[in-house]
């Protein structure tokens, strides 16, 4: 087992004099509020100043003046290696990006995956993400351990870790999008998939590394590797991501190849359930909301990267009004370069309205999507996603008395109606990972330097 963050951590970390918003089931707030964590969990949240400790303990005082606590954010749709391929086929839609994409995915090795890892979680810890996912499908014949060296990465970074073992098998041969050079034999990619859950995944209750499996897309994915994969996590009992309904091109390959929408193909094969978490959902109709909210799926929607590729809007208010669980995801760099999940609350709320007008959804109920509900899609809700005594002590404190956020009348519409403000504390399990806008745990320009070279090599190597 690799990947639990084992560095100190004061015994008792009190946060005291900020707003709290819990985002627990009751909505619960408070304006000058404190917090309370020790042995890596929440033990005890409420309003005015924290009680003082029976006992001499060592304790980390935290003056949250000026700020607001809520859970940290919960990113449930990644593509990490995509962080060094950044900034290319801006104009194109998904099966043209993709065709773009590929061949210089094709060329990817251990060291550009680190780097790709190490600077997208950093970025994503210093907007206030605690949990990711990373659903890595591209692993080029003889490019070495990508998915070692990505579980590696993220124990340095700190965050807690979902990683997805992607897979393609359909090549552009057998009738899929992408090069046959880029596809794994499908046998291939299901030993490699539970190797990867038999190697990474902790099922433990505080678990930071855990694998969830995922053939990529219908369009890339045979239905055997669809099915097969589905198996194999049931049986691992790990959770199930994959791609769907995310284009209008995506919906007329499933019509043309398998005589049916993307949820209904989904279900045929046993993708819809409690444990499957999809990605997009943007095109779905009134019958394939009720079937996703009947079987307990959840969504992670990715309103930033539909909106860079002319995908569409996804119906995030008539998911939710359904009772499906939706969460937020950044997805790859490579379709949306700007990677902050704090900015994903934002966007989902505006393009929620440009869908459905102004009541569609609130502040709030986007904060509850990056949080609550991101813990929902990665069957975590006891642990994560709300700050509530006895939950891990996942917490984000942000700055909102400088000049973008101070005179804004509500702090939850500073966090999410305003600019992205700054993280001053990000706890994972109770660890410090970022303090007052600077990584704690890695070295912010080695970050830099290390993806710069990474997308130098990369970019230098594509014909
Ligand atoms: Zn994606």
């Amino acid at each position: 087992m690799v990947g639990r963050v084992t560095s100190p951590r004061p015994e008792r970390i009190v946060i005291e004099g900020c707003a709290v918003a819990t985002v627990d089931g009751a909505g619960r707030e408070y304006e000058r509020g404190h917090l309370v964590v020790e042995g890596g969990r929440i033990v005890a949240v409420g309003p005015g100043p924290a009680a003082e400790p029976d006992e001499a303990v060592s304790v980390r005082r935290v003056d949250g003046a000026g700020c607001l606590a809520t859970p940290g954010l919960v990113n449930t749709h990644h593509h990490l290696y995509q962080w060094v391929t950044r900034g290319l086929a801006q104009q194109a839609d998904l099966f043209g990006w993709l065709t773009e994409l590929y061949p210089v995915w094709a060329r990817i090795g251990e060291e550009d995956v680190s780097a790709a890892v190490g600077a997208g979680l950093g970025w994503l810890a210093l907007s206030g993400c605690t949990t990711t996912t990373d659903h890595h499908y591209v692993f080029p014949a003889g490019a070495g351990d990508l998915f070692a060296a990505e579980v590696a990465e993220a124990g340095r970074v700190g965050l807690r870790f979902h990683p997805v073992r992607g897979s393609m098998d359909l090549g552009s041969s057998a009738g899929g999008l992408p090069p046959d050079h880029l596809v794994e034999d499908t046998d291939a990619a299901l030993a490699a998939t539970a190797d990867a859950i038999d190697r990474f995944s902790d099922p433990a209750p505080d678990a930071m590394v855990r694998v969830a499996v995922g053939p990529c897309s219908p369009f890339s994915a045979s239905e055997r590797l669809m099915r097969d994969a589905a198996a194999l996590a049931r049986d691992r009992g790990v959770r199930l991501h994959t791609h769907l309904a995310e284009t209008v091109d995506e919906e007329e390959y499933c019509r043309a190849t398998h005589g049916c929408a993307p949820a209904e193909y989904a279900e045929r094969l046993g993708w819809l359930g409690d444990d499957v978490w999809l990605a997009h959902g943007v095109h779905l109709d009134a019958d394939a909301i009720g079937r996703i909210a009947a079987t307990g799926t959840s969504l992670a929607h990715c309103p930033s990267s539909n909106a860079r590729l002319g995908a569409g809007i996804a119906p995030v208010r008539d998911l939710l009004d359904a009772g499906a669980s939706v969460g937020l995801g950044v997805d790859g760099a490579a379709s949306q370069e700007a990677g902050q999940m704090v900015a994903e609350v934002r966007q989902a709320l505006l393009l929620a309205r440009l869908r459905g007008g102004p009541t569609a959804l609130t502040a709030r109920e986007a904060l509850t999507l990056a949080t609550r509900g991101g813990a929902r899609c990665l069957g975590r809700s006891d642990e994560i996603g709300s700050l509530e005594v006895g939950k891990c002590a996942d917490v984000a404190l942000w700055r909102i008395d400088g000049l973008g956020h101070a005179d804004i009348a509500d702090p939850v519409a500073a966090l999410v109606l305003g600019a992205p403000p700054p993280v001053e504390l990000l706890l994972v399990g109770g660890r410090p990972v970022v303090e007052g806008g600077r990584l704690t745990t890695v070295d912010e320009q080695d970050l830099l330097l290390r993806a710069r070279r990474a997308a130098g090599r990369l970019r230098a190597a594509t014909p």
